[in-house]
């Protein structure tokens, strides 16, 4: 059975993921999306509920499980039998970054594979990080998020500026 593993902050899932997810669960027998720790970001969501987000717009795909993990990335693909880590590209700017981790984790774990998915060109410049900057000016979000997040982003949005 090949298991491919989709690591990443999803703070939160956006379309553009989703359509990585999509895409990947159609080449794989299952993908596990693999919520991982970012020390760098302050997320607006913590780990567990950025599962149950994955996990509201992936129901319909049966192959798919969703977890978060604080392990080494090639350490948790060992530990899952999975030999393939899958990323999505965008623009050029994702490339210099992921080309480095790619070669890390094969370095740490020399049976891992990394796969590149290039993205849709409507998700090109989509980013959680755009998402959560458009949240705070009210503009509609239709186009960047899954219809069934998009309330709980938006409760997120105003707790925020509640606080
Ligand atoms: P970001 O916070 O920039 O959205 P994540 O760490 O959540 O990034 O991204 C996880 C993976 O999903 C990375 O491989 C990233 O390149 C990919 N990804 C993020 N947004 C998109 C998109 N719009 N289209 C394709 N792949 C994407």
């Amino acid at each position: 059975m090949k298991i491919a593993i989709y690591p990443g902050s999803f703070d939160p899932v956006t379309k553009g993921h989703l359509s990585i997810i999509e895409r990947a669960a159609n080449i794989f027998d299952k993908l596990v999306v693999c919520v991982m720790v970012n020390s760098g970001k302050h997320p607006m969501f913590n780990q567990q509920e950025r599962v149950a987000l994955i996990k509201k717009v992936t129901g319909h795909l049966p192959n798919v499980e969703v977890e978060c993990s604080c392990d080494l990335l090639a350490e948790y693909a060992r530990k899952k039998g999975s030999c393939v880590i899958v990323k999505g590209l965008r623009a050029g700017s994702d490339f210099e970054n992921e080309f480095q981790m790619a070669l890390i984790n094969r370095k740490i774990n020399p049976e891992l594979d990394t796969m590149f998915l290039t993205t849709e060109h409507q998700y090109m410049y989509l980013s959680s990080s755009i998402v959560k900057e458009l949240g705070k000016y009210s503009v509609p979000l239709q186009d960047f998020l899954p219809e069934e997040i998009i309330e709980d982003f938006e409760r997120r949005v105003h707790e925020r500026k509640g606080e």
